[in-house]
Parts: C-alpha cells; sequence; structure tokens
C-alpha cells in the first residue's frame, strides 16, 4: 500500500515523531498550519473516520486521550484545536485517518 503515513509509522518515512505507543504514533506536521500542528494517527491503516469499525472504538478514544497528554505536555492544555478532515470535499489529502493538533495562535470559528 502506498501510504505516506503507513510509511513514517514503519519509519521508511523520516519525521519528527513526539509520541508513538503500539496503537498510536504522532508526528509533527511538514507544513504546519500553527506554531504547533501535531499529526495523531491510528497505527492501523484506516482510510477516515468514516471507514472505522467497531472494532476501532478503543483506537478512536485513545487518540484523543493522546492529544490531551500531548497538548499537557507542551504546556498548550487551554488552548488547543483537534481536528479530523472526513474526505477529499472537506480537505483530506492524505487517505490515512489522522488528526490535526494545533495550538498557538488565535482560532476562528467557524473554520474556513
Ligand atoms: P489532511 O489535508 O489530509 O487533513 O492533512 C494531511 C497533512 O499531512 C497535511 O497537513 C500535510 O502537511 C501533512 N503531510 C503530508 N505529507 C507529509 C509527510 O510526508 N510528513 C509529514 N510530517 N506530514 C505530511
Ligand atoms: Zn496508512
Amino acid at each position: 500500500m502506498d501510504c505516506v503515513f503507513c510509511k513514517i509509522i514503519s519509519g521508511e518515512i523520516k519525521s519528527s515523531i513526539v509520541y508513538r505507543d503500539e496503537d498510536v504514533v504522532a508526528f509533527k506536521d511538514l507544513n504546519p498550519q500553527a506554531p504547533t500542528h501535531i499529526l495523531i494517527v491510528p497505527v492501523k491503516h484506516i482510510d477516515s473516520l468514516s471507514n472505522c469499525l467497531k472494532e476501532d472504538e478503543g483506537v478512536l478514544g485513545k487518540i484523543q486521550l493522546v492529544a490531551s497528554k500531548i497538548a499537557n505536555d507542551l504546556c498548550i492544555s487551554d488552548a488547543f484545536r483537534l481536528v479530523t478532515n472526513n474526505g477529499t470535499k472537506a480537505g483530506q489529502t492524505v487517505k490515512h485517518l489522522h488528526y490535526h493538533l494545533l495550538a498557538g495562535r488565535r482560532f476562528k470559528w467557524p473554520p474556513g
């Protein structure tokens, strides 16, 4: 499978990894949209949130707890945004489920 995030998880493509366990990996975004921009992904290749199964419930919950832990470690727990783009029309360019953890600037609402 030609998936850039699977290659980052396996180490085939280099990235700045900030967290790893058996289920979840987090690394810095190559093209950051905020002073802190980290991608949090399941180790298992899942195309998108819409393609998650009941069996993925645990990893989906874990991703949110990992986001909270990273935010705490980086002292940004008072102001961060966690977002997933689901589908091409919503801005998803990499078809491996990922959550953007963004912080360090003001965010607009509604998002663009
Ligand atoms: P999406 O647009 O799918 O929601 O987000 C994909 C994100 O992956 C983008 O923010 C993009 O900058 C990031 N990205 C794409 N290729 C790479 C890569 O090879 N390494 C890293 N660290 N980030 C990547
Ligand atoms: Zn993948």
